[in-house]
């Protein structure tokens, strides 16, 4: 099919081509994840200035042949420049993180109901919140949720027993990410990967989960919770992508100077 759409798109990411194009990676809510070409992207200070960077929401007119890989990007316009996150050094690192995670999770031209209305609703987040770690996890949570990979937290993964449901059950609970959740001490016992976790974490993970976005703010986990759920998190992605991501490295790295 050949046709010419205007969507609206999150820019993730945008590398030179030959002397003047540029070739845009792009989440739309129409056509998902794809690649595009802007001719003379680099040259048209009228049709591209500023609407192909990252993060940006970018209102695209483009032609798609599919047969082709690549779109054409005819024009942009410019919808929101999150201009509080790029001129931020922090906040740009952290954008860059959710950029790379969903760019990375995300499957080719293949749109996600309610995926990209995710994405702009946590840059707004950490564009005017106070607790950007905590707009991380969230946004790691819903795009796991969303995308059908956030692992099982009710219940032992292993022998479907009911580990860390019941805050009265004092056993001892464990997470793997090999395995996808969590898990019971004797199915523990028997898994490569299985660390300890504590109930009120996993209880955390799995409410994040199923809340609506709006009312995401009114969870404010401790900070003992918060950090076990960046691991458990960290971890799982991890392995589900198969190496630690350059923004969470960089993050890192940043994190370190801060101290
Ligand atoms: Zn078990």
């Amino acid at each position: 099919m050949r046709r010419t759409i205007k969507t609206d798109a999150i820019i993730l990411g945008a590398i030179d081509y030959g002397e003047s194009d540029r070739i845009v990676t792009f989440y739309s809510r129409e056509l998902g994840k794809i690649n595009g070409i802007a001719k003379g992207a680099r040259r048209s200070k009228r049709r591209f200035v500023g609407n192909l960077d990252t993060p940006s929401h970018t209102r695209l007119l483009i032609f798609k042949d599919d047969r082709r890989e690549l779109a054409r990007i005819d024009d942009g316009t410019l919808v929101e420049g999150f201009s509080g996150i790029k001129g931020d050094i922090d906040r740009f690192g952290e954008a860059c993180y959710m950029i790379e995670l969903l760019r990375e999770l995300t499957p080719e031209a293949l749109p996600i109901e309610g995926l990209f209305e995710t994405v702009l609703a946590f840059l707004q987040f950490l564009q005017l919140g106070d607790r950007p770690e905590l707009t991380l996890r969230f946004f790691e949570i819903k795009l796991l949720t969303l995308l059908g990979y956030m692992p099982h937290l009710d219940g032992c993964v292993g022998c479907d027993s009911d580990a860390g449901n019941s805050e009265r059950n004092a056993q001892k609970i464990f997470f793997s990410a090999v395995r996808g959740g969590l898990l019971c001490n004797p199915c523990a016992q028997v898994s490569s990967d299985a660390s300890p976790l504590a109930v009120g974490t996993a209880g955390f993970l799995s409410m994040a989960s199923r809340l609506t976005i709006d009312k995401l703010p009114r969870l404010q986990p401790s900070n003992s919770f918060a950090r076990e759920g960046e691991r458990i998190l960290s971890d799982f992605i991890r392995h589900r992508i198969g190496r630690e991501l350059k923004t969470k490295k960089f993050m890192e790295k940043m994190r370190l100077a801060a101290i």
